[in-house]
């Protein structure tokens, strides 16, 4: 392996680093994954970044040196131009850290920055469920709901670097208090924390007696009622039934506002299926525009929990660091 096309992606978490090594066409050749250890703060998190680098290089049988640079997907909010992550809620400590340079001057090659959920949009279309596209919308449902717009093959970043955050769409007024401060944002009826909030709600209030029972004493959790709705809790399934119908109505703006070739679904409620998604694509559909919702492939993306890595290693090349 010569390296020369070879570039390095860190998926950088709140719970952990994905690096990958992977060629232009996106095959990974070397792999690491490692807790992040956040508490530890940003110096302990920036060297353990830098091992996993040297670890999934180590595999992939090629120096740092020796390939194009590193793509850093993190959570924001971030300065993407700039590489530095402004105030990360996950990265405790991490504010204004410049991590492009940190990175850069402790591997020796170029870096660039990338929100995480921009990085993973930018991964499914150039390897994953958007491939040969051009227009797209990502939408990443889980403990947050996040988004990355893609315009004519490139991320669309917005006036700040911040454009993309679908989540904070409010679709119900006056609904529960979202992280952002608002009220009946998308993420705070339809991300899994909103999820399993509702379900207390009804543990408390004596109902919901098949989730009660396996819940137990452990926390609620959006997969426990999950599992709840399977083995046929009514209620269980209503929660999980109108957190995708808000999520549809979200949807519906994205669809028409956008006109997206596709719309990709992502993240850990996916798995949900179709009881989540079901009414969420029900009402995306019925929502949109005709002209449309009868175009726009709406599906689920297909990279898993390599996109955000995979995205900004491909970011290396189409847009190359100094
Ligand atoms: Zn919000």
């Amino acid at each position: 392996v010569t390296g020369k096309q070879l570039t390095i992606g860190v998926d950088l978490g709140g719970t952990k680093i994905e690096t990958v090594v992977a060629d232009a066409d996106g095959t990974v050749l070397g792999e690491d994954l490692r807790p992040t250890l956040a508490a530890e703060g940003p110096a302990a998190v920036i060297a353990r970044i830098a091992d996993s680098i040297h670890e999934a290089c180590g595999k992939a049988n090629v120096a740092p040196a020796g390939t194009l640079g590193i793509g850093i997907s993190s959570p924001g909010p971030a300065k993407p131009k700039e590489g530095i992550v402004t105030d990360a809620p996950n990265l405790p400590g991490w504010h204004d850290i410049h991590v492009t340079k940190l990175l850069s001057d402790a591997i020796g090659v170029p870096s660039l920055l990338e929100n995480d959920a921009n990085a993973a949009a930018y991964g499914e279309l150039r390897f994953g469920a958007a491939q040969g596209l051009q227009h797209i919308v990502y939408v990443t449902l889980g403990t947050g709901i996040g988004g990355g717009i893609i315009i004519d093959g490139k991320i669309y970043e917005g006036a700040s670097g911040a454009a993309g955050e679908v989540g904070h769409m409010i679709v119900l007024p006056d609904g529960p208090v979202c992280n952002c401060g608002n009220r009946g944002c998308v993420e705070a009826l339809s991300a899994g924390p909103a999820i399993a909030r509702d379900a207390a709600a009804l543990i408390a209030g004596g109902k919901a007696a098949k989730l009660a029972e396996l819940a137990g004493e452990s926390p609620l959790t959006a997969k426990l009622v999950y599992e709840a709705a399977l083995q046929g809790d009514d209620e269980a399934r209503e929660i999980i039934h109108r957190a995708g119908y808000y999520l549809g109505l979200g949807l519906v703006g994205i669809l028409n506002i956008f006109d997206p070739q596709a719309l990709i679904l992502g993240g850990g409620l996916v798995n949900m299926g179709d009881l989540y998604l079901g009414p969420a694509l029900d009402t995306a559909r019925k929502g949109a525009f005709p002209q449309i919702a009868a175009d726009a492939l709406i599906t689920t993306a297909k990279l898993g929990s390599r996109a955000g890595a995979l995205g900004a290693a491909a970011l290396v090349i189409s847009r190359p660091p100094a």
